[in-house]
């Protein structure tokens, strides 16, 4: 990761560009004590919602920054935090990935807020991700974001925002972190790679998630799994064996692959309709996804483009994963 000099004299890694505008903001508005006690950070996995807030909070109560600095890294309160026992800061999460954030939690972490801190500084309760709060857990939250203790916020990280109770959002002032584009996001992921060349081909692999892209990037088994993914993609492209085609979905990790399946639909359809190839399908061979595009029109690649996130969501239901392959592979192939 590249460095760039703090106002401390300490070398501190280059600030994630798309995040920079609202850190700074956010950071800003709690230097002036005005930090808003529900924040509510939204956007896709792999954007940057726990660095962001992370950030945030690390300006705020390092010791050394001032104005909308980044925290140095390397005071006691930069350290803490780093090793997660900051004693301002308390993340609620699930007890497993992928569980329910349940009541108990919320109001043990709801009586952290309410203990004496040190007048004037931040206390904060990182709820990561909010969207596993359960119906509960919710309500109990409630309370805490109606009637905040002095000093205290509540970050709530979320990719699906609208799966929270109104009544959550509506006490929180939201925060969403777009899709940055690849001018935006290349410096910061070619300082972290030895292959500066594959930067625009691992945020198209990403579909545009700066954390996703970097792990593509960084790490072995993250780009094997995208060069699988692209392999079974082209197969699909191909479709002249049904059967090849349904055994190459049967071995795929659905949850990453539909989203890839998507996004190459939609290049398809693009390519049809302006002649041009998006980033994303400049991944695969043009004349191979021109003729797909043609032999199948572009109504039907816009129904496939909404089908895939359908077959994503079936693929937690409980159907034979031979039978659903075979049933995509079909709906993929020539008419
Ligand atoms: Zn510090």
């Amino acid at each position: 990761m590249a460095n760039q000099p703090h106002a401390s004299g300490h070398m501190m890694p280059l600030q994630p560009p798309w995040l920079e505008p609202v850190r700074q903001q956010l950071v800003r508005r709690g230097r002036g004590g005005r930090l808003p006690s529900g924040i509510l950070i939204s956007g896709s996995p792999g954007i940057g919602k726990a660095l962001l807030t992370t950030s945030v909070v690390q300006s705020l109560l390092c010791q050394r920054s001032s104005g909308d600095e980044p925290g140095c890294g390397d005071c006691n309160a930069c350290r803490s935090l780093e090793g997660g026992v900051h004693p301002e800061v308390r993340l609620l999460e699930p007890a497993e990935p992928g569980k329910d954030i349940l009541v108990d939690a919320v109001r043990d972490a709801a009586e952290f807020l309410t203990l004496s801190g040190s007048a004037g500084t931040l206390r904060a309760l990182v709820i990561r991700p909010a969207d596993s709060l359960n119906l509960n857990a919710a309500n109990a939250l409630l309370k805490t974001l109606e009637e905040p203790p002095a000093g205290a916020s509540l970050f709530l990280e979320a990719a699906r925002p609208a799966s929270l109770p109104a009544t959550i959002r509506s006490r929180c002032q939201q925060v969403d972190i777009a899709s940055p584009t690849i001018n935006e996001v290349h410096d910061w992921l070619a300082a972290d790679t030895d292959q500066p060349e594959r930067v625009a081909e691992a945020y198209a692999a990403s579909l545009n998630r700066p954390l996703l892209a970097r792990e593509i990037l960084t790490d072995a088994a993250a780009l094997e799994a995208w060069e699988t993914d692209r392999q079974i993609l082209t197969n699909l492209l191909d479709a002249s064996n049904l059967h090849s085609s349904a055994a190459a979905l049967q071995r795929s990790v659905p949850e990453r692959l539909f989203p890839r399946l998507q996004a190459l639909l939609l290049s398809a359809q693009r390519l049809l309709l302006v002649g041009q190839l998006d980033a994303f399908g400049e991944q695969f061979p043009r004349t191979q996804l021109l003729d797909f595009a043609r032999a199948r029109g572009a109504r039907r690649l816009a129904w496939l483009a909404q089908q895939s996130l359908e077959w994503q969501r079936q693929n937690s239901a409980n159907l034979s994963p031979a039978l659903r392959s075979e049933a995509i592979a079909l709906a993929l192939g020539r008419r």
